[in-house]
């Protein structure tokens, strides 16, 4: 070794070995070739109609949610950008799913792994990370998550992964199986095999921006829709530049909807936004898993919700074509709280009008 290359390592806060590193990529590669592409799931409406909605099903993830696809390109950013070596703790402010699939990236490639979540994170989550050998550390104000995870990453010499930043550039929407590829793909053998829209959600904002920018690259007529909660702070961004944050985002739909306009959040590539009241997300979670047989999330809902708006002025217009929405996590997740009645009692959600809505669109192809 010359004088260089040992200073170098010496001074470089998370310095590694390039056959450290090797390893590191190689066992994140090997994760890659065991797993399987995740489904495209049908769903016909009444043939009278000429809709048909698909849904990606993100659930079937090993770790359970579309993070999984964020946290490998994270993971894989980081460490072809040298921030992380054999010792380097990984930090993450989180709302939870990020987290779990993290946490199973660190565990395999050996570094230790701390989240920043908040405390009203579902407790299967917090089971899941801490199963994958994670540590919590929670905060009562979901505004103070980033400073928090990026002082205790300076604490520890740790590394702050950053999804909410580096989620748009993490993944390579050109193609290599991202999930447009995928879709589209998947979506090659259908008879409208270009859909009308596509429609996602957004939390940090990085599956929005890997399809826009997928649909224009590839040339698609294919309209980008992203479904957000009245209470989050993107669709009032959209509707309105200079708008950047609020107070805070009071959604109950976990996963997305912010307080802050996140770094990765692309709003040009975005063809409409539609907001979506909480309690017409959790009508459109329970009524989507019982028409499809798979229990899905509460993001789910929202996308879904979107998506019956859309299916809707289509049925008027008398348009015929394809939608693809994604079932971004599983509700086995919130048992104890989106599925539980008790739980909506508590706080005031009535959701069987919106239930009755949505199963005639979906039935009887009866617009709102
Ligand atoms: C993160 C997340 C989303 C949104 O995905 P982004 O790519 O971060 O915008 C939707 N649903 C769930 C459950 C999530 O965890």
């Amino acid at each position: 070794m010359n004088k260089i290359d040992s200073i170098a390592s010496y001074d470089a806060p998370h310095s590694c070995s390039r056959e450290w590193l090797k390893k590191a990529i190689e066992i994140i590669e090997a994760e890659i070739n065991r797993s399987a592409d995740t489904h495209l799931i049908r769903y016909d409406l009444p043939a009278s109609c000429g809709i048909t909605l698909y849904l990606k099903d993100e659930s079937c993830h090993p770790t359970g949610s579309l993070k999984h696809r964020l946290a490998r390109s994270l993971f894989l950013y980081s460490l072809c950008n040298g921030k992380i070596g054999p010792k380097t703790t990984i930090v993450e402010a989180s709302s939870g799913s990020t987290a779990v699939s993290e946490a199973y990236f660190a565990k395999l490639i050996g570094v230790p792994f701390v989240t920043v979540i908040p405390r009203t994170t579902s407790p299967q989550k917090v089971a899941a990370i801490e199963a994958y050998g994670g540590r919590v550390h929670f905060i009562d104000d979901p505004k103070s998550v980033y400073v928090t995870a990026q002082n205790l990453a300076d604490e520890l010499g740790g590394y702050y992964i950053d999804q909410f930043t580096f989620a748009e550039r993490a993944t390579d929407w050109r193609g290599n199986n991202n999930i447009a590829d995928s879709i589209f793909c998947q979506m090659a053998k259908e008879p409208h095999p270009v859909p009308e829209w596509i429609i996602a959600s957004a939390g940090t904002g990085g599956t929005s921006a890997t399809l826009g920018r997928y649909i224009r690259y590839r040339k698609f007529s294919t309209r980008l829709c992203v479904a957000d909660p009245e209470a989050s702070v993107f669709h009032l961004h959209y509707a309105d530049r200079s708008i950047k944050e609020i107070d805070c985002c009071r959604s109950v739909i976990e996963g997305i909807g912010r307080a802050r306009v996140e770094p990765s959040f692309m709003p040009d590539v975005i063809d409409r936004m539609i907001s979506v009241p909480d309690q017409a997300s959790l009508a459109a979670m329970r009524v989507i898993s019982r028409l499809i047989g798979r229990s899905c999330g509460g993001s789910t809902g929202t996308n879904v919700y979107a998506a019956a708006e859309l299916i809707s002025d289509m049925i008027k217009n008398h348009q015929h074509g394809s939608l693809v929405t994604l079932i971004c996590d599983s509700g086995e997740r919130y048992r104890s709280t989106y599925l539980d009645d008790q739980w909506l009692g508590k706080r005031g959600f009535d959701i069987s009008g919106d239930m009755k809505r949505l199963e005639r669109l979906f039935l009887e192809a009866k617009p709102f």
